[in-house]
């Protein structure tokens, strides 16, 4: 049965509908509206839209920010406020005549990658998305892990340095402030200012107020040669490698799968991080790992998200989303 993914953004809804081999049929996108009201009114839109000619079984969206699974509702979300408190299920349920679902953005993109994508070899799987945040998910004995709230799998917000910068969670120091796409903008806006020669010294200057450099302009101009925003990207992979070797020794992953907007960059990240795993994950699970690009592109979130759904409906806890939701798809 197909089931549609709807992956819920900050500024972006994408839909699509989802067949069981992880293919994508037919797909629908829509800005994401501020209000609360506009935000039901766009997704049941969305669905209806995509949805059209197929059959489909159900619904699942992937949404920023925690959620507690017993409730089935975002209870905090820093980048889209207006979707926190909304009881998802059962407003979206009337509207569109199809059981919902909801689920972590990042969880649903782990499961996509972990099912069809990157991980798609391994049961020991974590994913770790980057992009104006840090999110992550955790795929161990091939499930997915909830914890006891629904709430693990929060990687961005591992400290990696106690008095390090503010993160937009509150705390101090957590990865995110240190390798996420805001992070990279920060940081490449302070060597510009320290090296005005470079090219992101001059790029930092011609847009003077226009708008702030980017993370995306720091690849760019890293993939131009230029020596100041490489060591932007390097900076940002060696922090990147400081949280993975923890994440590594905790749970001796097979593969680490790196996704999210920023991995654009790939390799500029990706080498830096690899060798601080290596010198900092212990033996023998530094041999064993490896840290890949995700595959999946943009549309992890939505392939995992349904994918999620229809695994979970096989072990009958799904769509009424009990403590233990967890599937068991790959025993090998
Ligand atoms: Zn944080």
């Amino acid at each position: 049965m197909n089931i549609i993914g709807v992956d819920v953004g900050a500024t972006k809804i994408a839909t699509g509908v989802v067949s069981p081999e992880g293919e994508v049929l037919s797909r629908a996108r829509f800005p994401t509206p501020s209000s609360r009201g506009g935000l039901l009114e766009i997704l049941a839109q969305a669905i209806a839209k995509v949805s059209a000619g197929f059959k489909v079984g159900g619904v699942c969206l992937g949404v920023p920010g925690l959620i507690l699974a017993r409730e089935n509702k975002v209870v905090f979300s820093p980048n889209l406020h207006a979707i926190e408190g909304i009881p998802l299920k059962d407003e979206l349920e009337p509207r569109i005549g199809l059981p919902v679902s909801i689920e972590n953005d990042n969880n649903a993109a782990a499961w996509g990658e972990f099912r069809f994508g990157a991980g798609s070899e391994a049961r020991h799987v974590l994913f770790v998305g980057i992009g104006t945040g840090i999110g992550g998910g955790i795929v161990t004995y091939g499930q997915l892990l909830h914890g006891a709230q629904g709430a693990a799998g929060e990687l961005g917000h591992v400290t990696v340095q106690a008095t390090g910068p503010r993160c937009a969670c509150g705390n101090r120091g957590c990865l995110e402030a240190f390798a996420s796409g805001a992070a990279i903008g920060r940081r490449a806006r302070e060597v510009a200012t320290e090296r005005p020669d470079s090219a992101l010294g001059q790029l930092a200057r011609a847009l003077d107020a226009e708008r702030k450099v980017l993370g995306e302009d720091v690849t760019n101009l890293a993939r131009e040669g230029d020596e100041a925003a490489l060591s932007v990207l390097e900076d940002a992979g060696r922090w990147l490698g400081i949280g993975l070797a923890g994440f590594v020794n905790i749970f001796n992953p097979e593969v680490v799968v790196v996704g999210g907007g920023v991995i654009e960059a790939g390799e500029l990240i990706l080498k830096a991080a690899r060798r601080e795993v290596q010198l900092r994950s212990r033996s023998p699970s530094r041999e064993l790992v490896e840290v890949k690009e995700a595959t999946l592109g943009p549309e992890a979130g939505v392939i995992g998200a349904a994918t999620l759904a229809r695994d979970l409906d096989q072990t009958d806890t799904f769509w009424a989303r009990g403590d233990t939701a967890s599937p068991l798809v790959r025993s090998k």
